[in-house]
C-alpha cells in the first residue's frame, strides 16, 4: 500500500463524475465538517468507490437516486452510497463479503459481475484500520457503509475550529 494524505470528498466527486450518464448521476452530499485529510492509498480507495457506486447503479435497473454522503464525526469519516435498487435479502447480506459470493435469482440473472468486488472493497477498508457493512431492503434499497479513520492532527484542527458549531453548508452535485 502506497499510503498518503487524501481528502476523500475530492475522490468522491471525481469517481461521481467517471458513473454520470444522461439518465443516472450520482448525487454527492458533503458538509464542511467533512472535508477533512485521511491518511490512505489513492488508488485502492479509488477501486472501492468505483466498485460501490457501481454496484449501486448495476443493481438499480429501473433507475433512482444513487446518493453518497460524507460525514466526520471527528473520529471517523463516515461515507455512504445509496441507492433504490433491487435491495439484498437479508440472509444473503452477510455472505456477499466472500470472493465469488453473487445472488442468482431472476432479477439478477442479467446483470454481470464476477463476485470478487466486495470482498476486495472489505480487504482495502480493513487495511485501513476501517470498517465497511450493508443495510439493505430487498426491492427497497441498498446502503453501503464505510468508515475510516481520521488523521489525528485532522481530529485536533476540527476540535479547535469548532466545526460543531458552524452550521454544515452542502454541496449538492445535481446540475443536470
Ligand atoms: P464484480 O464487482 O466482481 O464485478 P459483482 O458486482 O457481482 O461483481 P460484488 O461487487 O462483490 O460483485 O457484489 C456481490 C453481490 O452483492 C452482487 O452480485 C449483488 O448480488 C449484491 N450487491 C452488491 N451491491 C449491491 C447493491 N447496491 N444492490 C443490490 N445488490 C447488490
Ligand atoms: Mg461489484
Amino acid at each position: 500500500y502506497r499510503m498518503g494524505k487524501l481528502s476523500m470528498s475530492e475522490m468522491i466527486i471525481e469517481t461521481a463524475e467517471k458513473f454520470r450518464t444522461q439518465n443516472m448521476h450520482p448525487i454527492v452530499f458533503i458538509d464542511d465538517a467533512s472535508d477533512v485529510m485521511i491518511e490512505g492509498d489513492r488508488e485502492r480507495l479509488a477501486q472501492v468507490l468505483m466498485n460501490l457506486i457501481g454496484n449501486a447503479i448495476k443493481f438499480s435497473p429501473q433507475g433512482g437516486n444513487v446518493t453518497i454522503s460524507l460525514k466526520n464525526d471527528f473520529k471517523n469519516l463516515h461515507v455512504t452510497i445509496q441507492d433504490q435498487g433491487i435491495g439484498i435479502p437479508a440472509e444473503d447480506i452477510p455472505k456477499l463479503f466472500s470472493k465469488f459470493q453473487r445472488i442468482d435469482n431472476s432479477s439478477r440473472r442479467k446483470i454481470g459481475g464476477t463476485g470478487l468486488g466486495l470482498a476486495i472493497c472489505q480487504e482495502i477498508i480493513l487495511k485501513h484500520d476501517g470498517h465497511i457493512w450493508i443495510d439493505s431492503q430487498e426491492g427497497l434499497g441498498t446502503a453501503i457503509h464505510f468508515e475510516l479513520p481520521l488523521l489525528a492532527e485532522t481530529v485536533e484542527y476540527t476540535a479547535h475550529e469548532g466545526a460543531e458549531e458552524n452550521p454544515p453548508v452542502m454541496i449538492v452535485e445535481d446540475d443536470m
